[in-house]
């Protein structure tokens, strides 16, 4: 890997110390922290509710998005500011911080109004524009793999935000579009273990959108762990059959519940394990 390293050209690994990013608390590179909520908020009953579950569940960050980069114009784009409105009042109630993708680099300095963590969509993981406007921002930055980027791609994008100033990036391995069609997308485990050895920030694993198939969300979530992933991120519905995007993925609050303990009791017994 070192060698690869100094191909590349990234900026320090700082002795592979993983950097720490602290939201409200949360300390993302330090300690194993999941990321939950619906792909959509569609409502003030449906963020609510649903971020009540995954808080009792023991979740640390309420996901949710309001701009959706959907594959066709005619389905549910999202609330927009509405939605930002939504998720504030739901992190207000439930104490959770918030994430949420902005997609338009006009949109950026305006959203981080109502959020803690910005998330760069996997389209847009090489709007350079965009990367290099939340560079200029106070606020962490979940950066996905794009859907066919390679590692170095991925990686030299997140270096655009980090490039204008903005330290607190983390990246999130969300898979990949491969020949295999019988899961969404291809999650690329060893994307994972490449990028804690390139880089030194903070690495999450999104099994949601990586598989596309609620029953496969929990087992790979366990390998991403397995990988050393930093944390997960999971799309959380109160009722998934009524979510107005990717609802095949979504997960019940009791799947979320099962799954974080599990996740949770992997991430302990490892660390136990690797430190003698
Ligand atoms: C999302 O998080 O809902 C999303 C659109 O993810 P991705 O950019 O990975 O497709
Ligand atoms: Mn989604």
């Amino acid at each position: 890997m070192d060698k690869i390293y100094k191909e590349l050209k990234l900026s320090k690994r700082e002795n592979g110390k993983t950097i720490v990013i602290n939201v409200k608390g949360r300390k993302i590179g330090k300690d194993f922290i999941v990321m939950a909520g619906p792909c959509a908020v569609e409502s003030d009953d449906q963020i609510i509710e649903t971020a009540e579950a995954v808080e009792k569940s023991g979740a640390d960050i309420l996901r949710g998005g309001v701009f959706k980069p959907r594959s066709s114009p005619y389905t549910f784009q999202g609330l927009g500011l509405k939605g930002l409105q939504m998720l504030k009042r739901a992190s207000e109630k439930t104490g959770l911080p918030v994430i949420t993708e902005v997609t338009d680099p006009r949109n950026v300095e305006w959203a981080c109004e109502y959020v803690d963590m910005l998330q760069v969509g996997a389209r847009n993981m090489q709007n350079f524009p965009l990367l290099k406007e939340m560079g200029k921002m106070k606020k962490p930055v979940l950066i996905k793999r794009g859907l066919h980027s390679t590692i170095s791609e991925w990686l030299n994008s997140a270096e655009y935000i980090l490039n204008e100033g903005n330290p607190d990036v983390m990246l999130c391995e969300r898979g990949i579009r491969t020949f295999e069609n019988l899961t969404r997308n291809t999650m690329d485990i060893s994307g994972i273990a490449v990028a804690k050895r390139l880089t030194n920030l903070p690495v999450i694993a999104d099994p949601s959108h990586a598989t596309g198939i609620r029953e496969l969300v929990e087992i790979m979530s366990l390998a991403s762990i397995a990988a050393g992933a930093d944390g997960l991120i999971i799309e959380v519905h109160r009722n998934p059959e009524e979510a107005k995007s990717d609802k095949e993925q979504t997960l019940t609050c009791a799947q979320f519940d099962s799954l974080i303990k599990k996740a949770r009791t992997l991430k302990e017994f490892l660390e136990k394990a690797y430190k003698d």
